[in-house]
């Protein structure tokens, strides 16, 4: 069984497009949220998750924001501008389906938010002791979170009860044990933070007992992406901060 896991999509098709052909076979898709916002083509980023095989999408805070369900207060002014472009922009049928996620979803042993457990759309899991204030907040081994685009691993250590977080290496392989409470971050497919503007996506392996987290990074034509910002007068900096991958 191998699961592709995506967050933050942004917008951005030719990063979706580029992490999906690299991803080659996988036999579910999990989506952790923010699919528009930002980038300048939401419905086609919608219309291409909405079909992907054995899909779990939550609801992000984009998501929330573009459809109505979110107050714009929390967004500066450069968010704010194109979660307005983008309310306007979408097709009714894909801003009803946005509408209709949900805020938190379970699938075997894994739970999945946008943000965290326990605030799902709003906060950030940036550090341990973020980490740690959301072990008590899910009930399975695992939970997989988006909204900060950075990849990272934290983990409930049993020998001190004090939470580890792990260095995130490109393509490697990390077991997973459900007797070690873990959240996983797989990166942003379309608009990364962590200085490297190659999308960054998930893959959950699992052979027999084996649970297997890897997360991967690949080249898309970020300049075309950035181009098209431009071209649409979306704000200046989204298009920027995507060729700094930041
Ligand atoms: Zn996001």
């Amino acid at each position: 069984m191998r699961i592709l896991v995506l967050s933050d999509i942004h917008a951005n098709l030719p990063a979706l497009e580029a992490v999906l052909a690299h991803a080659g076979y996988y036999d579910a898709v999990w989506c952790l949220g923010d699919i528009v916002g930002y980038g300048p083509q939401p419905n086609e980023c919608v219309e291409m998750v909405r079909g992907l095989p054995g899909l779990e999408c939550v609801m992000g805070n984009h998501d929330a924001a573009v459809t109505n369900s979110l107050d714009l207060e929390g967004f500066n002014q450069d968010a704010r501008s194109s979660a307005e472009w983008t309310s306007k922009t979408l097709k009714l049928s894909n801003a009803v389906y946005l509408s209709a996620l949900s805020k938190i979803r379970q699938t075997g042993q894994f739970t999945l938010a946008h943000g965290t457990p326990r605030n799902p759309i709003w906060e950030y899991m940036l550090n341990p002791f973020n980490a740690l204030m959301n072990f008590g907040h899910f009930k399975t081994p695992f939970c997989i979170v988006g909204h900060t685009h950075v990849p990272a691993m934290f983990y409930l250590d049993p020998a001190s009860d004090d939470v580890k977080s792990m260095d995130i290496q490109d393509g490697q392989l990390y077991l997973l044990s459900p007797q070690t409470q873990t959240i996983l971050n797989p990166g942003s497919v379309g608009q990364p933070r962590d200085y490297d503007p190659k999308a960054s996506y998930g893959i959950i392996t699992v052979q027999g007992d084996r649970i297997l987290w890897q997360v991967n990074r690949v080249s898309y034509a970020v300049d075309q992406v950035a181009q098209m910002i431009l071209k649409l007068k979306l704000p200046a900096a989204h298009a920027e901060r995507l060729l700094m991958g930041w």
